[in-house]
């Protein structure tokens, strides 16, 4: 007889490039305020505070380019690309150099926001949970493994909507680079193998639709596409 009322929740594991096993997926940490460009057309204004964090849960990740289901609740979601770090060290309050130490690898992630339930939240004053961590809210490339600790990176973050070009972002604007970013976010947690981070988004969000063909990619990280259904 198992211990278990019932089935224990599936492992979600990532393909690695060059590797035949996978990569299994812990916590995922999304960074929020970390390009300037997307602070202002959020209506915001840059500041020297750190970026804001939020989690999605593993259930959000969608792999292999698998299509994606439109959520219910919304009548408007946002793409996000973001350069996702994939951890293969724990961390806590750690410093820079150990930080970039730890990362194992680079993909490629799309942020997928209800921006109605998201506004909804700012007004109210209200946590982000609702537009942000819903299931299928993050697909995800397979990940690069890194060969040397990961340094102050550049090169395009970009996403097509169905061939045409809506973010064409550059990894040197990120407000914190991964180092800083990560000794950060392990000033306030644990971090542990199996951790993802989602590092921000540069300008051109926008709506999508159903139907709609999606492609994404970041520097040093393997480029993603799937459907929205
Ligand atoms: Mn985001």
């Amino acid at each position: 007889m198992s211990a278990y009322l019932f089935a224990l929740p599936p492992v979600t594991a990532l393909a690695v490039q060059g590797e035949s096993r996978r990569f299994p997926v812990r916590r995922v940490f999304c960074a929020g305020r970390n390009y300037a460009d997307h602070i202002v057309e959020m209506g915001g204004a840059p500041d020297a505070a750190p970026p804001v964090f939020f989690e999605k849960p593993p259930s959000a990740l969608v792999c292999g380019n698998a299509d994606v289901p439109w959520p219910r609740a919304t009548a408007n979601l946002h793409h996000e690309a973001e350069l996702v770090l994939a951890l293969g060290r724990p961390l806590c309050a750690a410093s820079e150099e150990e930080a970039a130490a730890a990362v194992f690898g680079l993909a490629t992630g799309v942020d997928l926001t209800r921006r109605d339930l998201q506004a909804e939240a700012k007004r109210r004053g209200g946590p982000w949970t609702a537009a942000k961590a819903f299931d299928a809210s993050a697909p995800i490339s397979a990940i690069r493994p890194l060969q040397a600790p990961v340094q102050h990176l550049s090169g395009p973050v970009w996403l097509d909507v169905n061939d045409q070009r809506r973010q064409h972002g550059d990894l040197a604007q990120m407000l914190w680079q991964p180092p800083r970013l990560l000794a950060h976010l392990s000033s306030l947690f644990d971090l542990h193998p199996g951790d993802l981070v989602f590092t921000g988004t540069p300008a051109g969000v926008g709506p999508l639709q159903r139907g709609d063909h999606v492609a994404a990619g970041a520097a040093g990280a393997p480029a993603l596409h799937f459907r929205i259904v």
